[in-house]
């Protein structure tokens, strides 16, 4: 039986549960890997661009003892089942306590819902549909189904609009629909997309921005976001790529970037305004060094 999803309708992060099975899935110099199925688990398995997540399950052994077990991986097979990813067996029907590691869910759901305003806003901006999302460690990226590269005056009021809305502090809801309604929503315009999933279809409703059939964990308000930052645009098959970061990754991404201007200017003894120019000035030169030194060879005796 498929486990309750406690994130399709809450960001509770922490759930007791029951281990309904566990399977042995390989054994390697790493050790046994087991996979565990629950009858309930806040654990988002990875779909929709959106990685899983990470945590504890936590056991009581016999002694009373507690047993805590990392997450490694959270997956959904083609049943529908969550498999939770273990180094150690844990016995069937055990009690276990999941945790889910929040400050890798917050950070998912920073840049998963600003990855659902950011393309309301290609939309609605530049008429640019989002074809694909990819959100990794390091770099979240959407891909822009257009021809020509957007101009960087584009760029600035995609990111400035996107960051109004979250400054407006709009909430976002989740609402479940039958697929025959979905497809009317389709009909109509207010939906892009459906799963191809069978039952009913969770809509995700941004107010006044936008609704999108979406399985993944969002924040429950724009303001959440706290902020979004686009960075590098790049030319890719299907259109263009943009990277983008929300939150605490903006924020660190800024820091970092400040730290390397930074460093650069205080090498070349000028301030960070005057950096291009400063390096500008230092390329020509070496061009300009590099052909007297040509020159001087020139007059040497050849060498014997
Ligand atoms: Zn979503």
């Amino acid at each position: 039986m498929a486990a309750e999803r406690l994130y399709y309708t809450s960001a509770q992060l922490d759930s007791d549960a029951t281990v309904e099975d566990i399977q042995l899935v390989s054994s390697d110099e790493r050790g046994q890997l087991w996979q565990v199925s629950l009858n309930r688990s806040a654990f988002y398995p990875t779909g929709g661009g959106q990685p899983f997540d990470t945590g504890v399950l936590i056991a009581t052994a016999r002694s009373g003892a507690l047993l805590e077990v990392p997450v490694e991986r959270v997956e959904e097979d083609e049943r529908g089942e969550v498999w939770h990813y273990v180094r150690k067996p844990l016995l069937e029907g055990a009690e276990v306590q999941g945790r889910v590691d929040s400050a890798r869910r917050v950070d998912h759901e920073q840049q998963h819902s600003g990855q659902h305003l950011l393309s309301a806003m290609f939309l609605r901006e530049l008429g640019a549909p989002t074809v694909s999302f990819h959100l990794g460690a390091e770099s979240a990226t959407i891909d822009l189904g257009v021809k020509e590269r957007p101009s960087d005056e584009d760029l600035a009021r995609v990111e400035e609009a996107a960051n109004r809305v979250i400054a407006e502090g709009r909430p976002l809801t989740v609402h479940w629909v039958q697929p025959e309604y979905a497809e009317e929503m389709v009909r109509r315009g207010d939906l892009r997309k459906l799963p191809e999933r069978e039952g009913p279809i969770r809509v995700v409703q941004m107010q006044g921005i936008e609704f999108n059939a979406c399985g993944g964990t969002h924040v429950n308000n724009t303001g959440a976001i706290g902020g979004v930052v686009i960075r590098r645009v790049e030319k890719v098959k299907q259109g263009w790529r943009v990277e983008f970061c929300c939150g605490l990754r903006a924020i660190r991404a800024a820091r970092r970037d400040y730290h390397l201007l930074d460093g650069i200017a205080r090498t070349l003894s000028v301030g960070t305004k005057d950096v291009p120019a400063r390096v500008a000035a230092l390329l020509e030169e070496k061009k300009a060094a590099a052909k007297e030194l040509k020159k001087l060879k020139a007059l040497l005796p050849p060498e014997a």
